[in-house]
């Protein structure tokens, strides 16, 4: 029986209000990385939690603020990255070597569904980080009075 948390990106889930509806549905039916457990019901996902946000080249140990609890609370013993995590983070093998180095015992599994495409991925990325249609500037100007 795997004691399992999902990590995301914080791009994805924070400021896309990413639901994780493909991460859960997948461990839901076993399926993408999950399938792994497909002859194992007793397994449960335990904790969910994003990446710390960009650690620069220096510092990719920010991470670790995020698994901490993961693993001392809610005793997670594997840790999955999302799919768009491992697809999309440029930092994502670093984060794997210090928290590896970090927590030994925990196992780490590039992925969790599969459902999405890379390139819808990237396109779907783009799309939502570079959309300056809407906003403070656009609510200041339609709301506040002119000068
Ligand atoms: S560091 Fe990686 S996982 Fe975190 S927000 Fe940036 S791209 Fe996403």
């Amino acid at each position: 029986m795997a004691r399992i948390a999902i990590m995301s990106c914080s791009n994805v889930k924070n400021e896309f209000s990413c639901p994780a509806v493909g991460c859960f549905k997948s461990f839901n039916d076993r399926k993408g990385m999950f399938e792994c457990y497909k002859d194992d019901q007793e397994s449960q996902i335990v904790g969910f939690s994003t990446c710390a946000g960009c650690p620069t080249l220096y510092a990719p140990e920010k991470i670790l603020s995020k698994v901490k609890p993961l693993v001392e609370i809610s005793k997670a013993d594997t840790i999955h990255f999302s799919s768009c995590m491992v697809k999309l983070c440029p930092f994502v093998q670093k984060y794997k070597s210090v928290i590896n180095a970090t927590y030994p015992n925990v196992e780490l599994v590039m992925g969790t569904d599969e459902a999405t495409p890379l390139e819808a991925m990237k396109i779907m990325l783009k799309n939502l980080l570079t959309d300056n249609s809407h906003g403070i500037t656009e609510e200041f100007k339609r709301n506040m009075p002119s000068d």
